[in-house]
């Protein structure tokens, strides 16, 4: 499943995201537009996230409103700040908007939801500094000299999170 792990603001983003709303990705949206509820009750921000952790509450024990509006809840979107992103993520041109990609794939490929290497554009900057990443169970191989150059200026889309008012 690709889901929405064909990666982000590669070199055919406009193509990929040429009929979305701002032309280009917006981030993971899960508890923000979409909502997984899986056999058992178990209500998540969306049914890739195949994790205990992200298991918002049961309608077995409550309302899916109640869970919908907890106070907290979906906190790894709604309250996203961009200083949460770890990695190549933390100085990327982008960071604000992509919030590191698909929160699934991120969780599962480096075990931070905010580092994510499953991603276009991170792998072509890299490619530019002439630095590879290697995926091992559970952890991205860290050899990160990128920490230590800033961001280049690269044009982006004039948009910014939150995008949907009253949901940070
Ligand atoms: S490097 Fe991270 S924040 Fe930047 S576009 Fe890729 S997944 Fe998103
Ligand atoms: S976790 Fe991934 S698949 Fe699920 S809504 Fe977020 S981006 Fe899409």
């Amino acid at each position: 499943m690709v889901g929405d792990n064909l990666g982000f603001f590669g070199p055919n983003e406009d193509v990929l995201r040429a009929h979305s709303r701002f032309g280009c990705w917006t981030g993971c949206m899960a508890g923000c537009l979409v909502v997984g509820i899986e056999a058992n009750g178990n209500v998540k921000g969306c049914l890739s996230q195949q994790d205990p952790a992200f298991i918002e509450g049961n309608l077995r024990q409550t309302t899916l409103h109640a869970i919908w509006n907890r106070p907290g809840g979906f906190a790894y979107n709604r309250r996203f700040a961009v200083e949460q992103l770890e990695g190549f993520c933390r100085e990327c041109t982008y960071a604000d908007i992509c919030r590191g990609g698909c929160t699934c794939a991120a969780h599962f490929a480096s075990g931070s939801r905010f580092d994510n290497p499953y991603c276009a554009h991170r792998v072509a900057r890299l490619q530019d500094r002439g630095v590879s990443e290697e995926l091992h169970p559970r952890h991205a191989v860290a050899t990160r000299p990128w920490r230590t150059k800033p961001s280049t200026a690269e044009s982006r889309p004039r948009i910014s999170w939150p995008l949907i008012p009253g949901l940070s």
